[in-house]
C-alpha cells in the first residue's frame, strides 16, 4: 500500500509514528493509499524544521519573496491538471470542480504576489516636536494551519501564501482523509524556490492537531472544519496563548421571494445544493420559499435534478461520490428521518443509478419539502445532496428563520426587487451574503468568513484581515537629537 507520508524541511519524512490511516478513492470505494500518522516526536520534528527556517525566511527581502510567489503562481497554473487529479481521486468531486476549487485557491496566491504593498508599514512625521512614530508589521513565526477534507487544495491556500508572503513558516495539517494534496503543493513550493522548512505538512490526526495547539513553537493557529472541532481549537489555542482564528460548520438558507426570477432560482438551487455533492461550507442547503412560490419552484428544481449526471469525477459527470461510506451512510440517514419527522421526500437520492463503480461512495440529489423547524434534518449541517425546503408566509418570517439559526455562513436572497434586497444585507446576520448570488465566495482580496458559530476568532481567511492576522505591529517612537535638545520633562511631550 503506497504510503503518503511527511513533508519537513523540503523532503518526504515517513516520521517515527507506527499509526496509519487509510485513504480511500470514494468512486471506486476501495482504499487506494496509506497516510502517516504523526506522533509527538513528528509534531517536534516538524515544528523545529519551521522554527529553523524562520530566521532566514523573514529576513529574506520582500522583492525575493514576492519573486517565488509569482513563480508559484505560475506552475500552479500550469500544472494544475496534476492536482485535480489528484482531488478527485481522493475527494470524489468531479474533475472540473477540482480545477474551480484549485482557481479560487489561485485567486490568493495572485493576491499574495502584491505582498510589498500589503506589508507597507505608516509614518508620522513630527508627531511630536522632533519625535517620529512609524509602525512596522512583522511575522509571528512559526504557523500553524489544519485543513478539513472538502477543499484539499483551496482551503490551505486561503491562509499558507498570505502566511509565507508575510514572512512566517507554516506546519499544515491538512485533512487524514485527502492528503495528497498537500503534498503535491509542497513539492510545488520546493520547485518555486521557497527555501526548505518555510513550507511542512504534517499529516495524522487528533494527535497532531493537539500536538500542534500545545506546542510552545507555534505562534498561531488558521483551522477550518466543523463546528465543535473549530470552538475546541480556538478554546484550546487561545488558553495556550496563540492568536487563533477557526472557521466552523454551515446551514445556508436561500431565501426567494415571489418576485424572483424563478427559473434562475431552480437553476441557483440545484448548482448550489449539489455541486460538490452538498459537501461545501457555502452550499445551499435550504431554500426558504416565500409563499405563494413553492409550488411553482419544486417542480423546476426536481426537473433540474433528474438531469444531474452522478458518477465517477474521472469520467463525464456532474456530480461525484461522497467522501467516504461512513459519511454517505450518515448522510443517507437523514431522509429516513426526514420522513418519518412529517417532511415530504420529493427526491430520493438513494435511488441513484451512478456512472462507476458499484463499491462507490453514491447518494444522488435529495430534495425534501415541507422539513418541519424541529427536525435534525433543519437543524444539523448534513453536509451532502440533500437540499430542504421550508416554507414561509413573509420576507419577514424568512429572516426571522435565518437570523435564530446557530450559524451565519452565507446566505443568499433571490428577488428582483432592490429595496428587499437591501434590506436583507443589512439585517441579516450572516458574514457572506448574494444577492441573486447562490455560492458568495468573495474574492482574495475581500476576506472568507462566516458569523455566530460558523466563526470563533475575530479574522477572517485572506484579504486585508489576512494580513493582519499573520503580523504583529511594532510601532516605532524616535527622536534623532540635535544640540537643541533640553532639560528634564517628566511629563508627556505635549507638542
Ligand atoms: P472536521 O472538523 O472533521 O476536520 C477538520 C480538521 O480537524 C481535520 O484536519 C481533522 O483531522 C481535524 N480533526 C478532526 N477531529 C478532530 C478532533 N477531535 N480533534 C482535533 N482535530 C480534529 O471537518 P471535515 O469533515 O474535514 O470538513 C467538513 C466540515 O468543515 C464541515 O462542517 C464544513 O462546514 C466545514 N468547513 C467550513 C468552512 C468554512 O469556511 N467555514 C470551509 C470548509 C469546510
Amino acid at each position: 500500500m503506497k504510503l503518503v507520508p511527511h513533508w519537513v524541511s523540503g523532503s518526504e519524512f515517513a516520521g517515527n509514528g507506527a499509526r496509519r490511516g487509510e485513504v480511500f478513492d470514494p468512486a471506486k470505494g476501495i482504499q487506494s493509499k496509506e497516510v502517516a500518522f504523526a506522533d509527538q516526536s513528528d509534531i517536534d520534528a516538524s515544528v523545529a524544521a519551521a522554527s529553523a527556517a524562520f530566521p532566514s525566511w523573514r529576513d529574506t527581502s520582500l522583492a525575493k519573496r514576492s519573486a517565488i510567489m509569482f513563480r508559484f503562481r505560475e506552475l500552479l497554473d500550469a500544472k494544475k491538471g496534476e492536482l485535480a487529479e489528484i482531488i478527485t481521486e481522493e475527494h470524489g468531486k468531479v474533475v472540473s470542480d477540482a480545477l474551480g476549487e484549485i482557481s479560487r485557491g489561485l485567486e490568493v496566491v495572485d493576491f499574495a504576489c502584491g505582498l510589498p504593498h500589503l506589508l507597507k508599514g505608516e509614518y508620522s512625521e513630527n508627531a511630536s516636536t522632533s519625535i517620529d512614530v512609524y509602525s512596522m508589521k512583522q511575522p509571528l513565526g512559526v504557523v500553524g494551519i489544519i485543513s478539513p477534507f472538502n477543499f484539499p487544495a483551496m482551503v490551505p491556500m486561503w491562509f499558507f501564501p498570505v502566511a509565507i508572503a508575510a514572512g512566517n513558516t507554516v506546519v499544515l495539517k491538512p485533512s487524514e482523509k485527502d492528503p495528497s494534496s498537500a503534498m503535491w503543493i509542497a513539492r510545488l513550493l520546493s520547485e518555486a524556490g521557497l527555501p526548505d522548512g518555510v513550507f511542512n505538512v504534517l499529516h495524522g490526526d487528533k494527535v497532531a492537531v493537539d500536538g500542534l495547539l500545545e506546542h510552545p513553537e507555534v505562534r498561531s493557529i488558521s483551522f477550518v472544519g466543523s463546528t465543535p472541532i473549530a470552538q475546541y481549537i480556538y478554546e484550546t489555542a487561545a488558553k495556550n496563548g496563540k492568536r487563533v482564528q477557526a472557521l466552523g460548520g454551515a446551514k445556508n438558507h436561500m431565501l426567494v421571494l415571489p418576485d424572483a426570477d424563478l427559473d434562475l432560482v431552480a437553476d441557483s438551487a440545484v448548482n448550489a445544493g449539489f455541486g460538490s455533492a452538498g459537501e461545501r461550507c457555502m452550499a445551499i442547503s435550504v431554500v426558504v420559499a416565500v409563499e405563494p412560490v413553492a409550488d411553482d419552484l419544486i417542480p423546476k428544481i426536481s426537473e433540474r435534478m433528474k438531469q444531474i449526471k452522478v458518477g465517477d469525477g474521472r469520467r463525464s459527470c456532474d456530480m461525484g461520490p461522497l467522501v467516504t461510506k461512513q459519511h454517505r451512510d450518515k448522510v443517507a440517514s437523514y431522509i429516513d428521518i426526514a420522513a418519518s419527522d412529517g417532511a415530504e421526500v420529493v427526491v430520493d437520492g438513494r435511488d441513484v443509478n451512478p456512472d462507476g463503480d458499484a463499491g462507490g461512495y453514491w447518494l444522488g440529489p435529495t430534495l425534501i419539502d415541507r422539513v418541519p423547524l424541529t427536525s435534525k434534518v433543519y437543524r444539523e449541517e448534513i453536509f451532502g445532496p440533500v437540499l430542504s425546503v421550508v416554507r414561509v408566509a413573509s420576507y419577514e418570517e424568512g429572516l426571522e428563520l435565518i437570523n435564530s439559526g446557530a450559524f451565519g455562513n452565507g446566505t443568499a436572497i433571490f428577488t428582483n426587487d432592490g429595496g428587499a434586497a437591501r434590506r436583507f444585507q443589512h439585517e441579516v446576520e450572516v458574514g457572506m451574503i448574494g444577492i441573486n448570488v447562490p455560492i458568495p465566495v468573495p474574492v482574495a482580496y475581500f476576506s472568507f468568513g462566516g458569523w455566530k458559530h460558523s466563526l470563533f476568532g475575530d479574522s477572517r481567511a485572506h484579504g486585508e484581515e489576512g494580513f493582519r492576522f499573520f503580523t504583529q505591529t511594532k510601532v516605532v517612537t524616535s527622536r534623532w537629537l540635535d544640540p537643541s535638545h533640553g532639560g528634564l520633562n517628566l511629563g508627556f511631550p505635549q507638542n
